[in-house]
C-alpha cells in the first residue's frame, strides 16, 4: 500500500495561519481582468459563458515523452495567456461577438472545426492540448440540456428553487457531461463560487455546509509542497520529483489526501471554498511550476514544509 498520509500539525498551523491571514477572500471572477479575461458584469451571456467555460477548466499543460513538459501558454489577442486565462478569454470573445455562443442549442448547430474555432489563438491555431477530449464533452453537454429542454438559465432556477441550492446545483451537475465525470466535483464547485461570486450574484447559497473542496493540480502541488499531504514512499516521492507520469492509483491517493486536507481546512477555518480556493490559487504563482518558488516572500514560509522538489500529479484527465 502507498503511503500518502495527512499531516494534522501542518494542516494546524495552516488554519491558523488561514483564520490570521486578512488576503483570504473569496474572488470574484470579474474585477481582475473585466470585460478581458472575464464577461463584463451583467453582459448578456455571461451565465451561459461560466457554464461553458468551467466545465472546459482542463489539461492545460504537454507531455513529453512520459514526463511534464509545460504549461499551455498561447497568445490571444496580444497577450501570452496561462490555460486557464487562455480559456476564460477565448470564451469572453465569443461571447461578447455573441451573446448566444453558449446556448447549448447554438452549440448543437455548429460543426467541428467552427467550435475549435472559437479556441483560435493569434497564429491562428487551436492550443488546447486536450482538444478531443474538450470537444466529446461540448457534444455530450449541448445533448445533455437538449434531451431535456433546458438552458443553463433554467438548471440554476431550479438549483436556486431548492431547499439547498448549492447541493443542487451540485447534484444537477453529477449528471451533465463536462461536470459528471469527476467523483469529486472540482469543475462543479468551480462553477458554483463563479456563479456565487460574480458581481451579478447568479446563485444564492443559502447551504454553505453543502460546499466541497476544489481540488486541481496547483492545490496538489501546494498540498505537496507546504506539507499539508505527506508522501513516504520513496518510489512515488521519486517520479513526482521527477514529474513522471503518474498511475490512476497513485493519483487518486494524492488527490483524495489533498480534498480530506483541504476539507479539514475548510472546517478548522470555517472559511468558505472560494477563500480557501483563492488563498491557494494564488500560490500557483509564488510556488509555481518552472521557475524555483519564492519561499523568503511567501506568506507561509515560517510554518511551510518547503518541499519544492515535489510536483503535483502528472496524470491525463478531464476533471482538472
Ligand atoms: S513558495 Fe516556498 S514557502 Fe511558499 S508554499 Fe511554496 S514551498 Fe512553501
Amino acid at each position: 500500500m502507498l503511503n500518502v498520509a495527512l499531516d494534522e500539525a501542518q494542516i494546524d498551523a495552516f488554519a491558523e495561519h488561514l483564520k490570521n491571514s486578512a488576503d483570504v477572500q473569496p474572488f470574484d471572477f470579474c474585477t481582475r481582468s473585466e470585460g478581458f479575461i472575464y464577461p463584463e458584469r451583467n453582459r448578456p451571456g455571461a451565465l451561459e459563458t461560466f457554464f461553458f467555460a468551467c466545465a472546459h477548466q482542463f489539461g492545460f499543460w504537454t507531455l513529453a515523452g512520459d514526463r511534464w513538459d509545460k504549461p499551455m501558454v498561447a497568445r490571444l489577442d496580444g497577450r501570452d495567456l496561462k490555460g486557464s486565462d487562455f480559456l476564460f478569454r477565448a470564451c469572453t470573445r465569443a461571447c461578447q461577438a455573441d451573446p448566444e455562443a453558449f446556448l447549448p442549442a447554438a452549440l448543437a448547430a455548429r460543426g467541428n472545426g467552427q467550435l475549435s474555432d472559437l479556441f483560435r489563438d493569434d497564429a491562428g491555431a487551436n492550443p488546447l492540448p486536450m482538444w478531443p477530449e474538450h470537444l466529446a464533452l461540448i457534444r455530450g453537454y449541448a445533448e445533455w440540456f437538449r434531451a431535456r429542454g433546458e438552458t443553463p438559465a433554467d438548471v440554476l432556477r431550479r438549483a436556486q428553487a431548492a431547499p439547498k441550492p448549492l447541493y443542487a446545483l451540485l447534484e444537477i451537475h453529477a449528471e451533465i457531461p463536462g461536470y459528471a465525470e469527476d467523483p469529486l466535483q472540482k469543475k462543479a464547485m468551480l462553477l458554483a463560487i463563479v456563479l456565487e461570486n460574480r458581481p451579478e450574484r447568479f446563485l444564492r447559497v443559502t447551504d454553505p455546509e453543502s460546499a466541497v473542496p476544489i481540488i486541481d493540480y496547483h492545490l496538489q502541488r501546494s498540498a505537496l509542497r507546504t506539507g499539508l499531504v505527506r508522501i513516504d514512499d520513496p518510489a512515488l516521492r521519486k517520479k513526482l520529483v521527477a514529474r513522471e507520469w503518474l498511475s490512476w492509483t497513485e493519483e487518486e491517493l494524492i488527490r483524495a489526501a489533498t480534498y480530506d486536507a483541504v476539507g479539514r481546512l475548510m472546517a478548522r477555518t470555517g472559511l468558505s471554498a472560494a477563500a480557501v480556493d483563492w488563498f491557494f490559487f494564488q500560490n500557483r504563482t509564488r510556488c509555481p511550476e518552472t521557475t524555483e518558488p519564492d519561499c523568503p516572500s511567501c506568506p507561509v514560509q515560517a510554518i511551510c514544509a518547503r518541499e519544492t522538489k515535489l510536483f503535483q500529479p502528472v496524470f491525463r484527465t478531464t476533471a482538472y
